[in-house]
């Protein structure tokens, strides 16, 4: 971990306080990730939630959703998975795109599930990641969500809108996972992830955010260096 990773007292009070305050948003309480609609409408099913989370690789979360209850029949089960014909599972996945990737991902990471782990989803970091296709983001997803081990999934978004804030300051999805669960109190690592991933679709988009629209403005070193330094 970087120098600039280091907990202060200052960034641990800053971590907290943003967190806080995004739980407090309408828009955050009214809305749910693609794992939290998920969970809600086909319980803490482990399989589910680690596929869910394998095609929402470079798809909004919004295409997953659509196309999930079409293909649940076809992928409840790692068994089920590997039955399905590929043409048929890339046919299903055709619309998020990468579908042969992901047809081939959901295929493989089954196999070393029936092989491996007893056709289980494992509930280690350790083992999750030990399957070929599992990074970190999708482990601690399916940890937190499948089996409530706490933890803090970072992805794209939450890498972008906690490095603009101030909250971290590192280069990689791996050194902000660190970084915020260093931290973050521990009670709020169960809701990071939400906070985060919902502020960076809605508000804190990465190419234009809606500083106007934003409820962290006095925390933000990215806002207070636009307001200095405004574009001509
Ligand atoms: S003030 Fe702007 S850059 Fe900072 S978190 Fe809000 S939207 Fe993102």
């Amino acid at each position: 971990m970087s120098n600039t990773n280091t907990c202060t007292c200052q960034r641990t009070q800053l971590c907290n306080q943003v967190i806080k305050l995004l739980q407090e948003q309408k828009n955050i309480q009214q809305s749910k990730t693609l794992i939290e609609w998920v969970v809600d409408t086909y319980g803490k099913d482990p399989f589910l939630i680690l596929v869910a989370c394998l095609l929402s690789l470079r798809a909004r979360d919004s295409q997953v959703q659509k196309i999930f209850p079409g293909i649940v029949s076809y992928i409840r089960t790692p068994q089920l998975a590997i039955q399905t014909p590929v043409l048929q599972l890339e046919t299903l996945l055709y619309s998020l795109g990468f579908y042969k990737a992901k047809s081939k991902t959901v295929r493989s990471v089954s196999r070393e599930l029936i092989d491996f782990f007893d056709s289980q989803v494992p509930c280690t970091l350790e083992e999750l990641v030990s399957i070929k296709g599992i990074g970190r983001k999708t482990a601690n997803i399916v940890l937190q969500y499948a089996f409530g081990v706490p933890t803090v999934a970072v992805d794209v978004h939450a890498h972008r809108v906690s490095n603009r804030i101030g909250m971290v300051c590192s280069t990689t999805v791996e050194q902000t996972e660190v970084a915020l669960m260093s931290c973050v109190d521990k009670k709020w690592w169960h809701v990071v992830n939400r906070c985060l991933v919902l502020w960076g679709q809605q508000i804190c988009l990465p190419r234009s955010p809606h500083c106007s629209l934003c409820a962290l403005k006095k925390y933000c070193c990215y806002y207070s260096t636009v307001q200095k330094h405004p574009k001509k």
